[in-house]
């Protein structure tokens, strides 16, 4: 029930890790992150508390400059380490979290499973992204595009965060119906489904409308509607304190 991510110079897993404490006020029944570390993207996930996580993690190093967390309120498949996000593409490359709900996730399964994809979890987060690998694979030239054509097809409420192993610094970020605000510093950015994550780090924030999506380098943030136009963002500055 809430996603946290990060792009920059620091040490991506703690600022994750923290993050994902700061939102667990908002529920949830398990967690995860994905790293881009240098040997390739990882995913860790696990049924349960923050902490848990945390402890399972003790004494790995964990070092990647880029990451996607989540904590997860289960609505499609019960809670469990597989169920958990971040899920990853069939191909192992690309690592994607999700809140919310995709409605036709039965019908896309389908046409998906026609096609030969297998499925992990029993979530509508994994057939979302296997249908943006499909596209990403067959019809696109860049994720960012494979990702908008796919969200003109689903229908549901989203907010979808993507690491992707072949360029783990920059994230592909896109919402409708769930909240999304991304937090500006200097090379470095944070994503988070509130502010409570990002405060610490910068006030500078760029709340995301629905129907946008975000390509987030760490010196660089592009926002586009679904229809491929840019969009010029607008930074708000949070004047609440810690
Ligand atoms: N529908 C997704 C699932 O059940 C995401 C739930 C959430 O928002 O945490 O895995």
């Amino acid at each position: 029930c809430g996603i946290v991510a990060y792009t920059g110079a620091r040490d991506a897993y703690p600022v994750i890790l923290k993050g994902l404490k700061r939102l667990e006020y908002r529920g949830y029944d398990s967690s995860g992150i994905a790293l881009g570390q240098k040997e390739g993207l990882h995913v860790y996930k696990k049924k349960g508390k923050v902490n848990d996580l945390e402890e399972s993690l003790m004494g790995q190093p964990l070092r990647a400059n880029s990451g996607i967390g989540h904590t997860r309120w289960a609505t499609h498949g019960e809670p469990s380490d597989r169920n958990a996000h971040p899920h990853r593409s069939s191909n192992g490359k690309l690592a994607m979290v999700h809140n919310g709900i995709i409605e036709n996730y039965a019908s896309l399964k389908q046409e998906l499973t026609k096609k030969g994809y297998s499925f992990e979890s029993e979530t509508d987060t994994e057939v979302l992204l296997r249908f943006i690998e499909d596209i990403f694979a067959n019809q696109s030239d860049s994720l960012e595009e494979a990702v908008r054509i796919a969200l003109r097809r689903v229908i549901g409420a989203y907010v979808i965060i993507i690491l992707n192993e072949d360029d783990p610094n920059t994230l592909i970020a896109a919402r409708k119906g769930s909240p999304l605000v991304i937090g500006i510093g200097r090379g470095e950015h944070f994503l988070a489904s509130d502010a409570s994550p990002i405060i610490e780090y910068t006030k500078e924030v760029v709340y995301i409308n629905d129907y946008e999506m975000a390509i987030v380098k760490p010196d660089e943030l592009i926002l586009k509607n679904l229809g491929n136009d840019k969009v010029t963002p607008f930074i708000t500055r949070l004047d609440m304190e810690l």
